[in-house]
């Protein structure tokens, strides 16, 4: 199979997706986390119908990549100034930096408010908020965790160790020796989200790959997995 590179322009930005004709009735358009955007065309589609479509769903293309934008760690880097915007737990939240007696993170109303000892600094700003990612990252894990864990514990599996890492490529991973790692920028996204990749890793417990087995035990614990992996990597046909 072929893919090609393509452009198209929406307002003021130049959208670059790639370009796959196969054997399908429908075009299918897809935004991944690492921000490619990748159309699938029937065989034989012009190139201006493929391109007027993928014009048609600028608004949403242009979405998508700003959403995954925050999870992007080679594009630009926060700047750790206020007013700029940071997620927490799938809400969008407004950075407002003030110095303070004491060092502190909190959220109210929309506002992730950081305050700041001595200097308000970047550096500073980030590594008080990257503590805060980190601490509520082990708190939401845990709970996510013991919301999936019960029927795979029902079904006498070992118990897997709960890691937490910053990963390039991937949201979660399982290994051989039982380290159930999960990506820290999932601390970004909404809890149905972090409880879908904690039940897709725990699913690997049963089913090492991704075969037919692994999905129907997914689809059977987590009926609902679909619209919560859209999340995370949306597809819209
Ligand atoms: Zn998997």
């Amino acid at each position: 199979m072929k893919t090609l590179p393509y452009s198209i322009r929406y307002g003021e930005q130049v959208v670059a997706f790639e370009l796959t004709y196969s054997h399908r009735k429908t075009m299918q358009i897809a935004v991944y986390p690492d921000g490619k955007v990748v159309v699938k065309a029937p065989e034989g589609a012009p190139l201006e119908d493929v391109k007027k479509r993928v014009l048609r769903r600028g608004r949403w293309i242009k979405k998508q990549l700003d959403y995954f934008q925050q999870f992007e760690p080679r594009t630009p880097p926060r700047r750790y100034v206020s007013g700029e915007t940071h997620f927490y737990l799938g809400k969008r939240y407004r950075l407002k930096i003030t110095s303070g007696e004491e060092s502190s993170v909190k959220l109210s109303r929309g506002v992730l408010r950081v305050s700041v000892k001595d200097s308000t600094s970047p550096e500073t700003v980030k590594r008080l908020l990257d503590l805060w990612y980190a601490e509520r990252a082990a708190a939401h894990f845990s709970a996510s965790f013991e919301r999936c864990w019960s029927p795979f514990e029902k079904q006498g599996l070992p118990q897997p160790n709960l890691k937490i890492r910053a990963m390039k490529t991937r949201w979660g991973s399982l290994s051989a020796k039982g380290n159930l790692t999960l990506n820290i920028a999932l601390i970004r996204a909404p809890r149905e989200c972090i409880d879908y990749v904690m039940t897709h890793e725990l699913c690997h417990l049963v089913h090492r790959n991704h075969g037919s087995g692994f999905y129907r035990l997914l689809e059977q614990t987590m009926p609902s997995w679909k619209k919560h992996k859209a999340k995370l990597e949306i597809t819209s046909v």
